[in-house]
């Protein structure tokens, strides 16, 4: 299989770009008044929350459906891509199949609940129940892809899906040409390697930041090691930033190594505030792995003052019953930020 680092190029995210016109939305990028105020800096908020699945992943999601039929035809795709996510990028594969007239199957385990197995029928794909575990729904995931003929949209971990994400950097360019810094949350490394591999190329002194959990970071573990490696996962508010990166990670490792200048981590306690004043002084709802950025800055006290910094508000798939944890994990701790 082919490495993607180098071949992240600007050409490759331009062209996303025009894959993704009209299907997908082109986010706000607005100056947050009261984080500014706060930290005595310019801080911009990057809103892929405003996306109709509720998060970015719908522009890589996009991208790899659209190239797979200009290089194959659409005839290539008439049985069908498939995934097993439960979050957002089973529900941007399923928007995005169906905006496409392509079948999708969603494989999910009998784990997952009814009302994530109707979202996801609601946005016009077939959500699978296929046995009880995570592992034995992509076990039938493999088997589609094996026997069915059906084609794997994978979640980061290939260059189509990195250069969709990447069209965030593009767009931050344009709004916030002098941006000094990016602050992003960090699971396998699709969104900060397809951020880093746009703006590295505009702007090289944007510095790149990552932010990972606090534990069961992969992605953590395997820079310190030098090479991918697997961790146990643990239940975070930040859902999203959890999972592996594959033990054979091609694309993203080696891509997040280059372009990702400083990376931190963060408490649950510190993405529970931070998600509580996004709510309440922004007016924003967003999910935890969407609240690290500002999560790492309170914790960590990044030295951002007088920088135009941009936070990747990157989705709000967030139930009330998790909100009100992070409501209360957020009280019991004294939000005594400053
Ligand atoms: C997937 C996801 C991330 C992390 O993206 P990676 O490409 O896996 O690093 C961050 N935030 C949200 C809301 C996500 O769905």
């Amino acid at each position: 299989m082919r490495e993607c680092d180098a071949e992240v190029s600007l050409a490759m995210i331009y062209a996303a770009r025009r894959r993704l016109a009209g299907r997908v939305v082109r986010t706000p990028l607005i100056r947050s008044r009261a984080l500014s105020r706060r930290f005595d800096a310019e801080v911009y908020l990057k809103l892929e929350t405003c996306q109709p699945t509720g998060a970015f992943k719908l522009r890589g999601a996009t991208n790899m459906l659209g190239a797979l039929i200009e290089r194959h035809g659409r005839e290539a795709l008439a049985r069908g891509v498939t995934t097993a996510s439960t979050g957002n990028h089973g529900r941007a594969v399923a928007y995005a199949a169906a905006e496409l007239g392509i079948p999708a199957v969603i494989c999910l385990s009998s784990l997952v609940p009814d009302n994530k197995v109707a979202a996801i029928r609601d946005l016009g794909a077939e959500a699978r129940r296929c046995g009880a575990s995570q592992d034995a729904a992509f076990e039938e995931v493999a088997r589609l892809v094996a026997e069915e003929g059906m084609t794997l949209i994978p979640p980061f971990d290939d260059p189509r899906i990195v250069a969709g994400q990447a069209t965030i950097g593009l767009e931050l360019m344009e709004d916030q040409p002098a941006l000094d810094r990016v602050i992003v949350g960090l699971s396998g490394g699709g969104l900060l390697g397809g951020i880093g591999a746009a703006i590295k190329a505009i702007r090289p002194a944007t510095r790149i930041t990552g932010v990972s959990l606090s534990a069961g970071a992969a992605m953590w573990e395997s820079l310190r090691a030098g090479h991918p490696v697997a961790v146990e996962e643990v239940t975070s508010l930040a859902d999203s930033l959890g999972g592996g990166i594959g033990l054979d990670n091609r694309c993203t490792f080696a891509l997040v190594r280059r372009v990702m200048d400083d990376h931190y981590q963060v408490s649950e306690a510190a993405i529970a505030a931070a998600m509580v004043r996004l709510l309440e002084e922004e007016k924003l709802l967003v999910e935890g792995a969407a609240a690290v950025g500002l999560a790492a800055i309170e914790a960590h006290g990044l030295e951002i003052r007088g920088q135009k910094v941009a936070l990747i508000l990157s989705g709000n798939g967030v139930s009330l019953e998790t909100l009100d944890r992070a409501r209360a994990l957020a009280n019991s701790v004294g939000t005594s930020c400053h």
